[in-house]
């Protein structure tokens, strides 16, 4: 039987929709550009984000923006117990620990004010962090020493009789960090777990790569909660995280925009096309289907699923509604129709 935890409001695990995380790239002390990162994770989607503490006289800011934020937050700690219980004092209800580099008194510190404060704890090793014994232990292979890095963690605390738990085990290689977690979930199937890669770097190439890596595990029921981390903004990293779970068709998250490659069949620009429609969709339904196609002869067929849609042809575009033409007009005629259709007033 799957666990869930409770952060806040926000509860993770046992048959929840899988959640979508990411992390503040801002300084704690620039205390306005923080509240304004988290309105704008909120409202791109994203239900809960990491913030970094990485020093004790950032405190004051902490509790300044778990107070103001309406988004839920996790304080990431890493290995200084000092900070875990000052994050938590902060009033944060979720800490990320890396407790194996923490001295076990202080530890035991950090658990039981976590016990008594109902607060989650987020383990997590990650490729760069597995040590040597635990390499040599795994016979050199890195995502066994990563699996072998958790379960040493969550003993930890397990022991402790803590169980408010994330488990989490991060690479920058899909293989290796899809085998580890494959390892934990076996392991651990009744624990919530965190998903993603790390460090999977900028542009296209972090993108396949973390779509890669989360696609192969929650197509195997493994991840509770997932971030794509990338060198970009961090509402990026929400925006797509949700198309990962709309492709899994795991979760619905605004409309779903389908547009064509374009042949040599195409009969008008689509991509113009989708600019002009793509800001006509936010007000839609959640999950509606929506078809920009280049040419009227095939694209309303390869669409018929769609509810709204068009199709370029010579003189302009081609619209339709649930595999019905509604009528053809001009590209001069759009501006002025779009708004209507997608309105439902036409
Ligand atoms: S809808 Fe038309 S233009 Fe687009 S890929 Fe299909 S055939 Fe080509």
């Amino acid at each position: 039987m799957k666990r869930s935890v409770k952060i806040n409001n926000l509860v993770i695990g046992a048959g929840q929709p899988v959640r979508v995380e990411s992390m503040l790239k801002t300084r704690l002390n620039d205390r306005d550009a923080c509240v304004a990162q988290c309105e704008s994770l909120l409202n791109c989607g994203c239900e809960l984000a990491r913030v970094a503490l990485p020093r004790a006289d950032l405190y004051e800011d902490l509790k300044y923006l778990v107070n103001r934020a309406k988004l839920t937050l996790m304080a990431d700690i890493h290995f200084d117990p000092n900070l875990a219980i000052l994050a938590m004092q902060a009033g944060c209800k979720a800490i990320r620990i890396n407790p194996g580099n923490m001295p076990l008194n202080r530890l035991n510190d950090v658990i039981a004010m976590a016990k008594d404060l109902g607060a989650v704890i987020r383990i997590g090793a990650n490729g760069g962090s597995v040590s040597e014994r635990q390499l040599e232990e795994a016979k050199g292979d890195r995502a066994k020493a990563l699996f072998l890095a958790v379960r040493e963690q969550a003993e930890l605390l397990l022991n402790n009789k803590f169980e408010n738990l994330i488990l989490s085990a991060k690479s920058s290689s899909v293989p290796e960090c899809v085998r580890a977690n494959v390892m934990i979930n076996n392991y651990y199937p009744e624990f919530v777990m965190h998903i993603g890669l790390t460090e999977a770097g900028p542009g296209d190439g972090g993108i396949v790569k973390s779509t890669a890596g989360i696609a192969a595990l929650l197509s195997q029921g493994i991840g509770d909660t997932i971030r794509v981390s990338l060198t970009d903004e961090p509402e990026r990293e929400v925006k797509v995280g949700y198309e990962i779970l709309k492709a899994l068709e795991l979760r619905q998250h605004g409309v779903n925009l389908i547009s064509c490659p374009t042949c040599g069949r195409r009969r008008a620009d689509v991509m113009k096309l989708v600019k002009l429609v793509e800001p006509l969709t936010h007000n839609l339904p959640e999950g509606i289907s929506v078809a920009v196609m280049g040419c009227e002869v095939n694209g309303p067929k390869e669409a018929k699923h769609a509810k709204l849609g068009l199709a370029g042809t010579v003189k302009g575009a081609v619209l339709f509604r649930d595999g019905q033409t509604v009528g053809e007009y001009s590209f001069e005629e759009l501006d002025d129709i779009l708004p209507k259709f997608f309105n439902g007033k036409l």
